[in-house]
């Protein structure tokens, strides 16, 4: 038996990068994926061909979700399809860089839609659908996981992307006051910081050899992360190996939150 058989997951931004990686880890291990885009359907496509391949099943659907609406509609069609939600993994996420003095109101706005209140609507339905239903003992212990991605600058400050460390560091106390305030329904609920993970949000930190032995600087661990390293914490925090896990957060970083600066000392 497969650690995420008959399970169901959504998980959002999943048409490229860590949410492409989670969506292809939930699936291999047992769970049916909703794979959520805004954009990109051709990478929705790929990550639903990915899945296919390795003998799992899911369904792409469509959702921005800084919209509450599309976020309602996302969640509805795919209760039609499974019958309910069993996990979510609040994914989906946007940088729009400028200095503090340059940054547009919409710079701002917008990062924290996505990144902050998008994860507050989708975490809201899938509450409602997890103490709907309750827990279903032969599937899970929990009735329910969520998992937020947000960054390790969630505590590292990061001059020249506030509204992004803004949106973030709201994640960490986000994803905390959830569990609490859900624990006695059931429902667990934690987040993942990542370090530096090769994707397209910072392609320009690591594709050429100059800015990755500049990043390298940061990682104690002395590489740049790969998706699956993001994909197979997300499998362990969405199955009952980690059912005794609440509001934590997870930073996966190789150490770039060891403050690697003061290693020769400081
Ligand atoms: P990415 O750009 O490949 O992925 C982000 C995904 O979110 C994309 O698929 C994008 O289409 C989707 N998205 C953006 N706005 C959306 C919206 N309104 N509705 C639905 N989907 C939307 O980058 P990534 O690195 O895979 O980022 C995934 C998450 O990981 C983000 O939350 C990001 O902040 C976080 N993160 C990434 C790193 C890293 O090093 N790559 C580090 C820390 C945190």
């Amino acid at each position: 038996m497969k650690r995420l058989q008959q399970q169901i997951a959504i998980v959002t931004g999943a048409s490229s990068g860590i949410g492409q990686g989670i969506a292809i880890a939930l699936a291999k291990a047992g769970a049916k994926v909703c794979v959520n885009y805004r954009s990109s359907e051709d990478g929705a496509k790929k990550t639903l061909e990915e899945i296919e391949k390795n003998g799992g099943e899911g369904v792409i659907q469509q959702a921005d979700v800084s919209k509450p609406e599309d976020v309602k509609t996302m969640f509805q069609n795919t209760i039609k399809e499974y019958g309910t939600v069993d996990i979510l993994v609040n994914n989906a996420g946007i940088q729009q860089d400028a200095s503090f003095l340059e940054m547009s109101h919409d710079d701002w706005q917008k990062v924290i839609n996505v990144n902050l209140s998008g994860q507050f609507y989708c975490a809201q339905e899938a509450a409602k659908e997890f103490v709907r239903r309750g827990v279903v003992e032969d599937r899970s212990k929990a009735a329910g996981k969520i998992i937020c991605m947000s960054s390790v600058h969630d505590i590292i400050p990061w001059a020249g992307h506030v509204n992004y460390a803004t949106a973030k560091a709201g994640i960490l106390m986000f994803a905390k006051s959830l569990a609490q305030e859900l624990s006695e329904k059931k429902i667990r609920v934690n987040a993942i910081s990542p370090g530096a993970i090769k994707t397209d949000i910072n392609r320009d930190a690591w594709e050429d050899e100059e800015s990755r032995n500049k990043l390298l600087q940061l990682i104690p661990y002395q590489r740049v992360g790969e998706v699956e390293d993001i994909g197979n914490a997300a499998v362990w925090l969405a199955s009952d190996e980690s059912d005794y896990v609440q509001g934590q957060t997870i930073y996966i970083d190789g150490g770039m939150t060891l403050y690697p600066g003061f290693k020769d000392n400081g």
